[in-house]
């Protein structure tokens, strides 16, 4: 028996149970990759998918697989096309001859578990889905290592932790509601917001919480889309009592995603439920993302977090080197705490790779030494700037206006103001070709590359540019 025969049997079942439509709509698409030891593997498009056919045709699948394999017969199902910070590979079981559910592998955690047998009665099967909405457990996608336990609280996250504490208390019934929280990468935003998630479930259990990046969101609306199953898609959110979604920068330029969304979003948002967002950056810099849905915004909370002081430093090494049973000297910790000053990813990153320096040259880590192993980490790459910030320079310099710059004009000093910007918004932010393109006025990404291309060359040249080049590059020296 080979899979491809095996699973077009089972097809040729369960297409005499079903409406055409669904068939075509949830079985078409499924490919068969694997039959090894009665369990065939098939592959689904996305985890909604894989929810959708849990949820509906858990039992007519059961019934093709046991016809076609036996009683032994197990089918597992092989998610792709997850989201980034999701494992890439989920997976899931479901028996033929037992009635309990499946296992959806959860993101960040151990290796696939193995079903265990659950001894169910009959009816009750055991599915983690977003549309589930009565059964327990729900699946949040939240990664229980992010707590606020283990947060540490600064000057640079005290505004966004205690709202995220009072959220947590009381979901939806607050006036944090949406709570937006954005800063710079590798500051706690996906921490803090999954911690808040985390502490709804283990003290309000039975509320509906779900983490999602905005990519996965967009991912997975698209594909309802094709598949028709919109409504779906929508009435699976409207089930929630919490949405997290996180990095919400990546709606910008998807209008239809937009659309969605913020139906969505006002549904939760008029039955008090709670919204928690986080953003790469301010909402008013998110140019690209519709007028409506950013003055939405407003009604709730918008916190930022910030790069964080000496202080809170010293306190996330010290956290760190407890969570991994290190110890570093006093002097060891002050230089890191000097030294790091970009966000706390890296500085969890060094910790790590110094405390495994010590062990591997059985030394005690000291401060010539880690001067030595930083020299090859610590990047020392120009700090970060804002959109806004290259704009208000722009606009100073070249006596210019926001309009302006985002104006269709070819008019020389605003044509050239405007390439200024964009590639200096390419050299000092953090932002990708599409995001700096749209603040620009809606612009497409191949013509900020086209202006990264332009000014160089015109610098070389022509002495004019050359000297406005320099003189922009001093400015922005002086802005760090
Ligand atoms: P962001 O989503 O803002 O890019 P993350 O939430 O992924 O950043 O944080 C990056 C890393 O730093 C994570 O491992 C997170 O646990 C840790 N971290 C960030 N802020 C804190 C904090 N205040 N206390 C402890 N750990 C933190
Ligand atoms: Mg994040």
């Amino acid at each position: 028996m080979d899979c491809q025969s095996v699973w077009a049997n089972c097809l040729k079942t369960i297409k005499q149970t079903l409406p055409e439509q669904s068939f075509n709509t949830w079985f078409l698409p499924i490919r068969a990759i694997r039959l090894r030891n009665s369990v065939l593997t098939i592959q689904v498009p996305t985890r909604f998918y894989y929810e959708w056919l849990e949820e509906h045709y858990v039992e007519i699948l059961r019934q093709a697989i046991r016809q076609e394999i036996g009683q032994d017969g197990q089918l597992e199902y092989s998610v792709v096309n997850t989201a980034a910070n999701q494992n890439p590979y989920q997976k899931s079981i479901v028996h033929a001859n037992k009635q309990q559910g499946s296992l959806l592998h959860q993101p960040n955690k151990q290796p696939v578990p193995n079903p265990t047998p659950l001894n169910k009665p009959a009816n009750s099967t055991y599915l983690p889905t977003v549309a589930r909405k009565t059964e327990k457990p729900f699946q949040s996608n939240l990664s229980p290592k992010y707590t606020f336990d283990n947060f540490i609280e600064g000057d640079c996250n005290r505004l966004a932790r205690s709202a995220g504490h009072r959220i947590a208390g009381n979901p939806g019934k607050n006036s944090f509601n949406p709570l937006i929280c954005y800063g710079g990468v590798g500051l706690g935003k996906t921490h803090l917001a999954q911690a808040i998630g985390n502490s709804i479930i283990k003290n309000l259990p039975s509320k509906r919480v779900l983490y999602i990046s905005a990519e996965q969101f967009t991912t997975d609306y698209v594909n309802a889309t094709r598949q028709n199953m919109i409504q779906e898609f929508q009435k699976s959110y409207f089930a929630l009592d919490v949405l997290i979604i996180d990095d919400i920068q990546f709606f910008v330029g998807k209008e239809k995603t937009q659309e969605n969304f913020f139906h969505i979003f006002n549904n939760l948002h008029q039955s008090q439920k709670q919204i928690i967002m986080t953003s790469d950056r301010a909402p008013n810099e998110l140019r690209g993302l519709q007028d409506r849905l950013l003055s939405r915004f407003k009604w709730g909370l918008t916190t930022d977090i910030q790069v964080p002081g000496y202080q809170t430093r010293v306190q996330i090494i010290r956290a760190k080197l407890e969570q991994e049973d290190g110890l570093f000297s006093e002097e060891v910790i002050d230089f890191l705490a000097r030294k790091i000053t970009t966000n706390v990813r890296e500085i969890e990153g060094i910790v790590i790779s110094l405390l495994a320096k010590s062990q591997l040259l059985n030394e005690v880590l000291t401060v010539s030494l880690a001067q030595q192993t930083l020299g090859g980490i610590v990047s020392d790459e120009a700090p970060s700037l804002s959109l806004k910030e290259i704009e208000d320079l722009i606009i100073g310099y070249f006596n210019v206006t926001t309009e302006e710059l985002q104006s269709k004009s070819r008019k020389k000093p605003i044509a050239d103001a405007r390439q200024f910007a964009m590639y200096l918004a390419n050299q000092f932010t953090e932002f990708p070709l599409k995001a700096i393109g749209w603040f620009f006025g809606k612009r497409d990404h191949t013509t900020v590359i086209h202006a990264c291309r332009a000014i160089p060359q015109k610098a070389e040249q022509d002495a004019q540019y050359k000297y406005i080049l320099e003189d922009l590059l001093e400015k922005i020296r002086t802005l760090y």
